[in-house]
């Protein structure tokens, strides 16, 4: 980009500073929580309508429906330049906040900061997307053709999304996530996440009058936590937690029953193997006892390749020419983004919002760092544009 091109964007991008904070202050102020179909629609509806204002119409619409959960939309914005590059974005509009929580905690902006359910995780992030590509295609700057996905089920674990951005990332070309940054860094490495169940079972008996007999599901249940907790490795990034143990009727009962609910978190796809086999494994010590393990990864570990590397090289040379540093980060919490990661596309998240405080009930963000962001993602196409250096 050429320094000319660079005022230009950064003088557009200031003009339209309020319509983006207007834009942003009528997105929070739609609840659309991921268990609610009717506001996730609505929420959709203004999004599409907001879009095509903003962008203009997308050249194809492509929705994939599952009953009980928020629609996933796919728009493409071929590029008006003519580049061939394409880029996905993916955008969930789902919050973790629930119908009610505007009433006591509304849309508010004291000075840089504003707050609000879901302002950071993750609806800045659409508006930044939304105004980078208006901002770009006013002022003729080369864009890739960009995929824009927006699902609604981001935070109950994407399970009804996943088959449509695994598909829609396979078309091609690099995936930004427009989730928020992490202390204005962006994430290049995520932790992979499963939630096992662990149930045992004993044989129940009257516990003073046959101490011997029977079978005891609870201590069956104390033995495999400590195996659990003890197959965690910090030191690699797997951690291990039994979150939750239910178990036994009665002090006087031998336990017939007990249940563990454990949260796994792992870097590397061999330590999901490690894991599975730790879970695989796991044998009551008791031969009258049973053990029985159900649930399974959520999202695959999201790992720093060499393709994510070089993508990220390329956005902080961008961040450098508009003069701040754009560092990167590997987090513990999952996103979209491990999905993509998992089949082998380059991947930058954490393009969104500068702010804190994710599913916390002060969670902000900066208006200024939006600024910034929104003229980084601009900034951004138009390296994007250029294909690969590689290619
Ligand atoms: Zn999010």
């Amino acid at each position: 980009m050429t320094d000319l091109d660079i005022t230009a964007l950064r003088e557009r991008i200031e003009q339209r500073r309020e319509a983006m904070v207007a834009d942003l202050v009528s997105y929070a102020s739609l609840e659309t929580p991921s268990d609610d179909v009717d506001l996730l629609a609505r929420g959709l509806e203004w999004i599409e309508h907001w879009l095509g204002r903003t962008v203009g119409p997308p050249a194809e619409r492509r929705v994939h429906v599952v009953e009980g959960f928020g629609d996933t939309v796919t728009l493409e914005y071929p590029s008006p330049g003519g580049s061939t590059e394409w880029v996905s974005a993916l955008c969930h509009y789902d919050t973790v906040w629930s119908e009610g929580t505007l009433a006591e905690w509304p849309v508010t902006i004291d000075g840089d900061h504003m707050t609000g359910p879901g302002v950071f995780d993750m609806k800045s992030g659409l508006i930044q997307l939304g105004h980078a590509m208006a901002a770009s295609d006013a002022l003729g700057l080369p864009r890739p053709g960009v995929r824009l996905l927006l699902n609604g089920d981001e935070e109950i674990g994407s399970l009804a999304s996943r088959p449509a951005i695994e598909a829609e990332v396979s078309r091609g070309g690099a995936v930004l996530v427009f989730e928020s940054a992490a202390e204005g860094a962006v994430k290049t490495a995520r932790k992979g996440v499963g939630i096992f169940e662990v149930e045992t079972f004993g044989v129940e008996v009257h516990a003073g009058l046959h101490p011997r007999s029977g079978a005891s599901a609870v201590d069956e249940m104390a033995r495999i936590i400590l195996q659990l907790h003890g197959a965690a490795d910090i030191d690699a990034g797997t951690s291990l937690n039994v979150g939750i143990v239910q178990g036994g009727t009665r002090t006087n009962v031998r336990a017939g029953h007990a249940r563990a609910s454990v949260d796994v978190r792992v870097t590397s796809a061999d330590e999901v193997a490690r894991v599975e086999a730790v879970f695989a494994a796991l044998a009551p010590h008791d031969p009258l006892a049973r053990v029985e393990v159900t649930g399974g990864w959520n999202r695959p570990p999201m790992e720093r390749t060499e393709a994510t590397a070089a993508l990220y090289g390329r956005a902080a040379a961008v961040a450098d020419s508009l003069g701040f540093e754009l560092r990167e980060v590997s987090v513990g919490g999952a996103s979209d983004g491990n999905f993509a990661a998992a089949l082998g596309c380059a991947v930058l998240d954490g393009v969104g919002g500068v702010g804190g405080g994710a599913h916390a009930r002060h969670e902000w963000i900066s208006l200024g760092g939006m600024v910034e962001r929104t003229e980084f993602v601009a900034a951004l196409f138009v390296e994007l544009a250029q294909g690969s250096p590689a290619a």
